[in-house]
């Protein structure tokens, strides 16, 4: 699989292309400040994209939206739950003192147990509520008929955990015990060899922040 994580100040925010290496289908997911670098690296592996993903809409992960839609011309994928966030993606760069340009409207919100493809790749997509209340978390596995039942494995899991961390759950629509929930009734149910992108930060596992993540311990 092809990954490719980019971030730019000042939110540090992680985007990622992601393909299929034989195909050549990918998605860009989060695209934010980040978003010529996410599209510097679609052209770099010459990658038709069929979609942008988001994990949720706080403004960091959604600014480069526009932009994306613009070059790529595909459909933007949010969780329903999170479009009211979305649409007031100015109110909250002004809440920030960050001017941000409004965004086009999402085109699909994820069914419940939303699949997506990209070549032998599958995606499925994950709710996660708590930091806001339309955060998902992109499992992606390589294809079982390709790769075998386990295949490879990642989790995008946005900003509900981190590397020896935990989402924020005061701004508008958190909420710290569902944000604990998802933690463990949703991601600590993959196996713990599972490496994990946040959507800020380094890579972990999930074993990893078991062990190790204080906030969980
Ligand atoms: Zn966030
Ligand atoms: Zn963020």
């Amino acid at each position: 699989m092809i990954l490719e994580v980019r971030a730019v100040p000042p939110f540090m925010k992680n985007g990622f292309v992601l393909g299929c290496e034989t195909t050549r289908e990918g998605v860009v997911i989060d695209p934010g400040d980040d978003v010529d670098l996410l599209l510097a690296a679609v052209e770099r592996h010459a990658l038709k994209v069929g979609a942008i993903l988001l994990t949720h809409a706080h403004l960091d992960h959604v600014t480069g939206v526009a932009r994306a839609k613009q070059v790529l011309s595909v459909p933007v994928w949010l969780h329903q739950a999170d479009n009211t966030l979305y649409e007031g993606v100015v109110q909250q760069g002004m809440m920030f003192g960050f001017k941000v340009d409004p965004q086009p409207p999402v085109d699909h919100f994820y069914a419940a147990d939303q699949k997506l493809r990209f070549g032998a790749y599958e995606i499925a997509v994950h709710h996660t509520p708590g930091h806001c209340p339309g955060g998902v978390a992109l499992a992606v596995n390589g294809d079982p008929r390709i790769h075998g039942p386990t295949g490879r494995q990642i989790l995008i899991a946005g900003d509900t955990l981190f590397a020896g961390g935990i989402g924020r759950t005061d701004l508008p629509g958190g909420d710290a015990g569902t944000l604990f929930r998802s933690i463990r009734q949703v991601l600590f149910s993959f196996p713990d060899e599972t490496p994990v992108y946040p959507g800020h930060g380094e890579p972990t596992t999930i074993g990893r922040e078991k062990r190790t993540n204080p906030f969980l311990r």
